[in-house]
């Protein structure tokens, strides 16, 4: 079972990579993409499909290295695709940040990144001292502000750390989405219910890394279980002082971690 989803998700992967590379779907054509880039596993290492209600004995983190991050928009195509996103919402997204010489920073995010960053900006009156890139996503809070203020118990944690809606328990109230000090939830024109990114629980418990992760061609987001001394996400949130989360004074503890995260980033 496990190695038929897996050469099923290899062909859908490179395919995926072959269409952002050669235009068809929006994205930078100007990437560089470094040897050895599509060759990244598309299974947790360790992980089997999970039949329990839960997965046990796993920590899950998420990373972004905006060291890596080219902004080609090729993870927002991935999750757009995977979840049916409306248009003008984003469970994931990209932002740019453009410093001037006069270090004034100017931060956009046109179509959540999904065309990829292919132009500079042209507005902007000074030289252009740094532009970097910076996505976006679910923290998955392991305090979740979100879950504490849900009247109706819709927006709930799970026991392995995931951060969940059920839509049926959904009633729109968005007590959620301004709850939420990342932004990253919105009222699904479609579903007409709270929705946000879940990390591809759906593809984790069938050990498949999620969809955004799959597909970055530099690597730049990385997923893993924290509990595991071999893993990637170990090895880096190891490091001293090189990884950070988004607004830490907001006591919401996310497992969303930073490698290279700049004081400019709010
Ligand atoms: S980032 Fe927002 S939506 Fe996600 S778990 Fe934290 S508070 Fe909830
Ligand atoms: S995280 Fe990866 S896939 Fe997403 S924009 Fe950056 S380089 Fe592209």
């Amino acid at each position: 079972m496990m190695d038929a989803i897996q050469s099923e998700i290899s062909r859908d992967r490179r395919a995926f990579i072959k269409k952002v590379l050669g235009g068809t779907i929006a994205g930078s054509l100007l990437l560089v993409i470094p040897a050895g880039a599509m060759d990244v596993p598309e299974q947790i290492p360790g992980m089997r499909e999970q039949e329990g209600p839960f997965i046990k004995g796993k920590k899950f983190v998420f990373i972004v290295d905006i060291t890596r991050c080219i902004g080609c928009g090729s993870c927002c195509v991935a999750d757009k695709n995977e979840y049916q996103v409306p248009d003008g919402n984003y469970r994931t997204w990209v932002e740019r940040y453009v410093i001037d010489d006069h270090d004034n920073v100017y931060v956009d995010s046109p179509n959540g990144g999904l065309d990829g960053y292919q132009k500079p900006r042209t507005d902007i009156p000074h030289p252009v001292r740094d532009t970097f890139f910076v996505p976006k996503l679910c923290n998955m809070c392991e305090k979740p502000s979100c879950v504490q203020v849900c009247p109706v118990g819709a927006t709930y944690q799970t026991k392995d750390g995931f951060v969940l809606i059920d839509q049926k328990r959904c009633v729109a109230c968005s007590y959620c989405v301004q709850a939420c000090p990342y932004s990253v939830r919105f009222i699904n024109p479609k579903t007409k219910t709270a929705d946000k990114c879940t990390w591809c629980y759906h593809r984790v418990r069938k050990g498949l890394l999620p969809a955004c992760v799959n597909v970055c061609p530099v690597q730049a987001r990385k997923f893993g279980d924290v509990n595991d001394r071999n893993s990637e996400v170990y090895k880096i949130l190891h490091q001293p002082h090189v990884v950070s989360v988004l607004k830490p004074g907001m006591g919401n503890k996310p497992s969303l971690h930073y490698v290279g995260l700049r004081r400019e980033v709010v």
